[in-house]
């Protein structure tokens, strides 16, 4: 892995403020996150866990309710705080591409396909009129879609899975380091997701940039991605490879998470695990989880630490149920005294 990350965020907190500016509630809590070149790493959890406005904040997209309370995120070794509205404005789009789950958003409606593409290539790059037409052809072509006809098209001629593919070649025209993708198939039919999926991990291979994937989806985040990070309530509750989780996850929430989805290969069981209690509900004391965990107990009032398993793979949790026993120490008080590091 080279030394210096393309996305380095570092302890991250987002509040909710009020319009005197004073924080409300928490929506994000110190997120940690470092993001290599070439590197495709997943943020996963329910809606609400913080996984979107942990994407808007890299792309310096918070809305006005929301800001930035503790951390620094860094581009490519600059902190995005550091920079001018102008510097920002050119990172996005330029170094910085993504993705939406709402494909119609990605285009104005009222101009073709292709001249959207082109403009937005002559303002970032000092190109012709006809070198900008053939880079966007070259562009919808790699994303396998009959270029001409794309180009011409204003983006309601197109299908839902078409205009998924053109704003993945506008996303990548550009060459940008890093590619947001927030839940880009959400609004697709399941193979045109796969193909869209594929398409985004062929052709970031080719490029050598990093894709940050927000997805609920685990089977498009075991297949595609090279590391994960679980987020519940706003905090990161597991992290490290895809490989290392998806074999053996240890937070009970991932478990969980594993159990409630379909198998992806063999026969159906009959029944799918369920989380117990609502999805979204979180314990604002301790650990966020407790309060649909089978396993909390009275030491998880106190919030867990982020604890090295090994080399590539964290867990904030008190019991870690599939290893038997807890290993981790307390004082007469309940507080967790030791993080352990386990071999
Ligand atoms: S810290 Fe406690 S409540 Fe939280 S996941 Fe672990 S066992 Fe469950």
């Amino acid at each position: 892995m080279s030394a210096s990350p393309v996305l380095d965020i570092r302890n991250v907190s987002i509040a909710a403020i009020d319009s005197k500016g004073v924080a409300t509630k928490m929506i994000v809590r110190g997120l940690d996150l470092t993001l290599h070149a070439g590197e495709m790493l997943a943020l996963v959890g329910e809606s609400g866990s913080g996984k979107s406005v942990s994407a808007s904040a890299v792309l310096g997209l918070l809305p006005k309710e929301l800001k930035i309370t503790e951390g620094s995120i860094s581009f490519n070794g600059v902190p995005v705080s550091s920079m001018a509205e102008k510097e920002r404005r050119a990172l996005r789009g330029k170094r910085i591409g993504y993705i939406f789950q709402n494909y119609q958003g990605s285009f104005t409606p009222f101009m073709t396909v292709g001249k959207q593409m082109v403009e937005v290539i002559r303002a970032h790059e000092r190109l012709s009129m006809k070198q900008a037409k053939e880079t966007a052809l070259a562009w919808l072509h790699k994303v396998k879609l009959p270029a001409d006809r794309a180009f011409r098209s204003y983006p309601f001629q197109l299908s839902g899975g078409q205009l998924q593919r053109a704003s993945l070649a506008a996303a990548l025209m550009l060459k940008p380091s890093l590619i947001i993708a927030d839940e880009p198939t959400t609004a697709l039919d399941v193979l045109t997701g796969e193909q869209v999926l594929d398409l985004l991990s062929e052709l970031r291979k080719e490029a050598g940039c990093a894709v940050l994937l927000i997805s609920h989806d685990l089977a498009h985040v075991f297949k595609r991605t090279d590391r994960m990070a679980v987020m519940y309530g706003g905090s990161v509750i597991e992290s490290g490879s895809t490989e290392k989780i998806s074999r053996d996850p240890q937070h009970p929430y991932t478990q969980l998470l594993l159990q409630a989805r379909p198998p992806l290969s063999g026969p159906l069981t009959e029944r799918l695990e369920v989380i117990p209690g609502e999805p979204g509900l979180v314990c604002l004391q301790g650990c966020p989880f407790s309060l649909r965990c089978p396993y909390a107990s009275e030491h998880c009032s106190h919030t867990p630490a982020m604890a090295n398993l090994n080399d590539d793979h964290a867990v904030a949790c008190h019991e870690r149920p599939a290893k038997g026993e807890p290993h981790v120490e307390y004082a007469s008080s309940g507080e967790p005294v030791k993080q352990v590091v386990y071999s």
